[in-house]
């Protein structure tokens, strides 16, 4: 029987976004504080002689454009001797709503693949293989996602992995969002994330950003403070996002679901990446339950989350 590896890929929020400059080679200098959440897709990998990508999402591609599939594609073209994989995506994450799903997914294929096929490629390598993919694939390699094999005898590597506990990442993102210094692992218990029956194209919010609309700048030294100190509730004060400056304004029901978010209770609401979804931070658990009930009559794709990993 052929062996499946599954691999989880979390999403991520943007805690925080801000955009310094833009770059001559056109990209956008950002600094942001990524963080995963436990909202995953589910991979499944088995060997074979060529790559194919399906998935139970009408909504993302099955052909080499898939970002599972290019990851595969790099990863075996220069590691491999011509073998392949079978790959299934089970998409959880809303796509194209600024939670890196596509990223993710990308990542948890070259971890998945790295173990399927015990190349033992060390993580710098993987690093470097992850930036050719997309800005945020080399953040999404970050942190130990839970692996499971279909086989009774786990490898003994991958009971190790496992064994050192699930953990999700936490960084500042700088350059293009590929330089990454990780913060510390800190849990956020109740964390209620909207998505609205919209899609944005990450390219085009960054082609309509002017600096000039922004007024409030993202206090960073502030945030991190906040965040080694652990308090929530003071961190989440701090959770801005430049590129609210665009989608908000293409689309006003941004505004209203962070309103919405804050007014039924959460410290505070902010859009993640280049949107739509919208997260909202919550202290206190009944307020982030109750919420959760009334976005729901609203929004079909309301999660209520927490912090990837068990956080300690
Ligand atoms: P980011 O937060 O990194 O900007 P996003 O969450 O806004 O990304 P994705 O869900 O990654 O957006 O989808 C963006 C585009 O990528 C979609 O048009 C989708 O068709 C394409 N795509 C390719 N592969 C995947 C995949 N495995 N999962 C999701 N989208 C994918």
């Amino acid at each position: 029987m052929t062996k499946t590896l599954v691999i989880e890929a979390p999403a991520k929020i943007n805690l925080m976004l801000d955009i310094k400059e833009k770059r001559s080679d056109g990209y956008h200098e950002l600094e942001t504080i990524m963080h995963q959440i436990d909202l995953v897709d589910r991979i499944y990998i088995k060997k074979d002689s060529r790559i194919s990508v399906n998935s139970n999402s009408q909504e993302i591609p099955n052909d080499s454009s898939n970002l599972a599939y290019k990851a595969a594609q790099l990863i075996l073209q220069t590691y491999g001797c011509g073998e392949g994989a079978d790959i299934f995506i089970e998409k959880n994450i809303p796509v194209g709503a600024g939670l890196a799903g596509g990223s993710t997914d990308a990542a948890a294929v070259l971890k998945g693949i790295n173990i399927l096929y015990n190349y033992d490629i060390s993580h710098e390598n993987l690093a470097h293989i992850s930036a050719r993919i997309g800005s945020d694939v080399p953040f999404c390699l970050q942190g130990n996602p839970r692996i499971m094999m279909d086989e009774a005898l786990e490898k003994e590597s991958l009971k190790a992995k496992n064994k050192n506990g699930i953990t999700g990442a936490t960084c500042v993102a700088r350059g293009r969002g590929e330089l990454l210094t990780p913060l510390q692992t800190r849990f956020m218990p109740w964390i209620l994330l909207v998505k609205p029956d919209f899609q944005l194209s990450t390219a085009e919010v960054y082609g309509k950003f002017k600096m000039e609309n922004v007024h409030i700048i993202p206090d960073l030294n502030a945030f991190i403070k906040a965040w080694e100190i652990y308090d929530i509730i003071e961190l989440s004060h701090y959770c801005e996002n430049v590129l609210e400056t665009v989608s908000a304004i293409l689309y006003p029901e941004i505004m209203q679901i962070k309103e919405n978010l804050e007014a039924l209770g959460a410290v505070k609401a902010t859009m993640s990446g280049s949107g739509p979804a919208v997260f909202g931070i919550f202290s206190q658990p009944e307020d982030a339950l109750k919420a959760q009930q009334v976005m729901k009559q609203s929004y079909s794709e309301t999660y209520l989350v927490s912090s990837y990993g068990r956080g300690d």
